[in-house]
């Protein structure tokens, strides 16, 4: 067997560049997609239409109002990226009104996620071989993601991301020895409250509602996991894999629920709880009043 490869040389982590930044967009995902009323968005909305919140100079009007005007759902949408890319790409005086990059959105959207997992993938302590794959896919990926709108419109994204799917199983298979698999499982509703999971391969689980408070999910697999609603307060998923902030975002989580280092806690979460440090003892006493 070819032993792990460790991951001090991996590519510095490009998830930080796959991120939305809308100051550097024009507002593509508040036109071009349509929104059905709903616990998410309060409002319909046609594709291709500004949001009646989307400001002239293409920002939100209610951000810091999202949830409590009644579109959470637009906390939890996050575009890896994508359209501050395409905009720049683009070079067109009204990205929002081309139908290039009306066509080219979506399939850059998916590349960037895919992206991210394959950056997350380079980390990983990995056997050589499974290392040689990732990297090829993700130049592969990086090369797609570079065209123009015509040439990301004429991806078939769907191929790319089954390819990708079984290649992340590996890894997935390989980063977590002994893990049990769970993938697809059923979950809505559970009540996995202080669960064991470490390590469970919870790959495109239906975990929406589920009662994961306390949950150790430390080193699962949640590779498109359905997390709506899930209550993950004082969960750990410290060196989860694959967890992405639209999964994150449309769970429920607290101040002692614990993240992977390469995301951000929701601002509707609160604030992360301190971290608790050992008072050092007094020579002789058992410190605090009691011991006075
Ligand atoms: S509510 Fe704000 S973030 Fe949501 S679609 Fe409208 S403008 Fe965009």
């Amino acid at each position: 067997m070819t032993p792990p490869v460790p991951a001090a040389d991996a590519p510095a982590d490009r998830r930080r560049e796959l991120r939305a930044d809308c100051s550097a967009c024009a507002g593509l995902c508040c036109v071009l997609p349509a929104f059905a009323a709903s616990a998410d968005f309060a409002i319909d909305k046609p594709a291709g239409r500004a949001c009646v919140h989307l400001t002239p100079d293409a920002h939100c009007g209610i951000h810091a109002d999202l949830r409590q005007r009644g579109f959470p759902g637009c906390t939890v949408f996050d575009c890896f990226g994508a359209g501050q890319r395409l905009v720049q790409v683009a070079a067109v005086e009204r990205p929002v009104a081309d139908p290039g990059v009306a066509a080219a959105f979506p399939v850059l959207r998916q590349l960037h996620e895919l992206l991210w997992y394959l950056t997350e993938a380079a980390g990983l302590p990995l056997p050589a071989p499974l290392r040689a794959e990732v990297a090829d896919l993700t130049g592969r990926t990086e090369a797609l993601a570079a065209g123009g709108p015509a040439a990301l419109a004429a991806v078939d994204a769907a191929a790319v991301r089954a390819g990708a799917g079984e290649l992340l199983g590996r890894v997935s298979a390989a980063a977590r020895p002994g893990g049990r698999d769970r993938r697809d499982a059923d979950l809505v509703g559970a009540v996995l409250r202080g669960a064991d999971l470490r390590r469970h391969g919870l790959r495109g689980a239906y975990l929406i509602g589920a009662d994961l408070r306390g949950a150790d999910l430390r080193g699962a697999d949640l590779l498109g996991a359905d997390l709506r609603g899930a209550d993950l307060r004082g969960a750990d998923l410290t060196g989860a894999l694959f967890l992405t902030r639209p999964q994150v975002a449309a769970a429920r989580g607290d101040g002692a629920t614990r993240l992977p280092a390469a995301l951000e806690r929701p601002a509707h979460w609160g604030a992360a709880a301190p971290v608790r440090t050992r008072r050092p003892r007094r020579p002789g006493g058992r410190g605090g009043a009691a011991g006075r």
